[in-house]
């Protein structure tokens, strides 16, 4: 697992880049415009691109720095914060999301190590695909970036 808030920003940024792909053209978007059948569509689209986010993050080499578990909430929670309140309503809901769906994957780990589960499903984390590793230098520098430029996109929507 690359790290609990890594995911949540990569995620919103690639669910804000759905926004911007296929959200409302031109103008202020009206309030309940994500209730029509064209907002569902684009939240359907930045859930499933948002989840596919997590698997590319596993594949990607980096390093799990040892972070507390409260730790790893606090910060996950910090960059949900970031996803909702850095764009405007109703992107921010979209962006919202796209955290929620980059990290969720992740909830698997917590029972797993508790024992509770036998087997983990997601496939970077039963086995199936790899989950690739590197040294702590290289993995702060690309993970560094990593999270900017995520933020980056999420405060540009
Ligand atoms: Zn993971």
């Amino acid at each position: 697992m690359a790290h609990g808030f890594t995911h949540v920003l990569v995620g919103g940024a690639a669910a804000a880049l759905v926004w911007q792909a296929t959200g409302p053209p031109g103008g202020e978007p009206t309030a309940n415009w994500l209730a029509e059948p064209q907002g569902w569509t684009v939240l359907a689209g930045a859930s499933a691109v948002a989840l596919a986010s997590h698997l590319l993050l596993d594949l990607m080499p980096h390093y799990d720095y040892l972070f507390a578990s409260w730790q790893e909430v606090l910060l996950s929670l910090l960059a949900l914060a970031a996803c909702f309140f850095l764009p405007p309503a109703p992107a921010s809901w979209v962006v919202l999301l796209g955290g929620f769906w980059g990290v969720v994957p992740d909830l698997e780990h917590g029972p797993y190590w508790r024992g509770w589960m036998r087997r983990r499903f997601f496939p970077t984390h039963s086995g199936w695909l790899p989950h690739r590793k590197c040294g702590p230098p290289a993995s702060l520098l690309s993970q560094a970036l990593l999270n900017a430029l995520a933020l980056l996109i999420i405060g540009g929507v």
